[in-house]
């Protein structure tokens, strides 16, 4: 089986300021450091190195080839990453030495997906593959329905939280990963809660408390608590958790086998700073003592 990721690929490009600029200052950063970043790119990332085949689905510009070289040695399938001729999406992160951060984010080539590049890369998917989402890119209702027609379950972490995207995508969805905020604004703006989604399967992710999971065909909802660890950068977690969880789920483990794989590699993601350079590897994960 494998996994088809409609995902952002983002140059991150992380400059060190010895405070964060008022409106109007001119300020000399200290240091310059390029990042493969996105939602997208960091869960194939995830997904690969938890050991499943991933095929990412998106597009970069002109200047983006080394994002996608540095996807293909995660051991990632980007033969259907498009180079369109819109800059690569990126963000300005300027971060002085408190931690305290300032990011300015350009979707760029993450909203020009085509659909003929959807439906030649879905032509290669099997029945019972699976296909994940953010809300990062565009073309994802029309991706969710050409998976559903072709027998992939479909799978949405809906993140960035916006109500509409996520509205549009709920009749094809098999899956959906939400962290507790976003399940919160999906509860006001729909007025369903987790369990009452028409989604067979939800995941909502609680932070250093762990997960709740809702099977909405056994009518079923159950807690994990989160791994103890001592957590230095949270940045990626939810990403490192989504990932992870396809992948366990793509290689045949049930739910709560996939969702404690998912928690072990998003505890250990969280005690290291960075972000898809950092996710662990899935030897790192079965071994580690949490
Ligand atoms: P982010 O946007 O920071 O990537 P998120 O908000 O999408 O994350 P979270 O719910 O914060 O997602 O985290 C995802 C999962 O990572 C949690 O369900 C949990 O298993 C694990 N996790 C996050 N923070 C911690 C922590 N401090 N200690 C242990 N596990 C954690």
């Amino acid at each position: 089986m494998a996994i088809w990721n409609l995902g952002s690929i983002n140059a991150d490009m992380v400059y060190a300021v010895p405070h964060l600029p008022r409106p109007g200052e001119t300020l000399a950063a200290t240091e310059l450091s390029h990042f493969l970043g996105g939602k997208g790119a960091n869960m194939s990332v995830a997904a690969a190195r938890a050991g499943a085949t991933v095929h990412h689905i998106g597009a970069v510009g002109p200047d983006g080839r080394w994002t996608v070289g540095r996807l293909a040695d995660y051991g990632v399938d980007t033969e259907h990453v498009a180079q369109v001729t819109v800059p690569t999406g990126h963000a300005i992160i300027a971060v002085e030495e408190t931690g305290e951060n300032l990011i300015v984010l350009f979707p760029g080539a993450n909203q020009e997906i085509a659909v003929e590049q959807l439906e030649q890369a879905l032509a290669g998917a099997k029945a019972g593959d699976l296909l994940v989402m953010q809300n990062e890119t565009n073309a994802q209702v029309e991706a969710a329905q050409m998976g559903r027609e072709r027998g992939l379950k479909v799978c949405y972490a809906a993140a960035p939280f916006d109500a509409e995207a996520v509205s549009a995508l709920l009749p094809h969805l098999d899956f959906l990963i939400l962290n507790e905020v976003e399940a919160e604004q999906l509860q006001q703006a729909t007025g369903l809660a987790p369990s009452e989604l028409p989604v067979a399967q939800v995941i909502v992710t609680l932070g250093s408390k762990g997960v709740r999971y809702f099977d909405s065909d056994t009518g079923e909802s159950q807690e994990f608590p989160a791994y103890k660890v001592k957590a230095v950068d949270t940045t990626g977690a939810g990403d490192t958790f989504t990932g992870y969880v396809l992948a366990g789920m793509d290689q045949g483990m049930s739910m709560p086998q996939a969702i404690d794989l998912a928690m072990r590699a998003a505890a250990i993601m969280v005690t290291r700073h960075g972000t898809a350079d950092v996710i662990p590897l899935l030897d790192d994960v079965r071994q580690a003592r949490l």
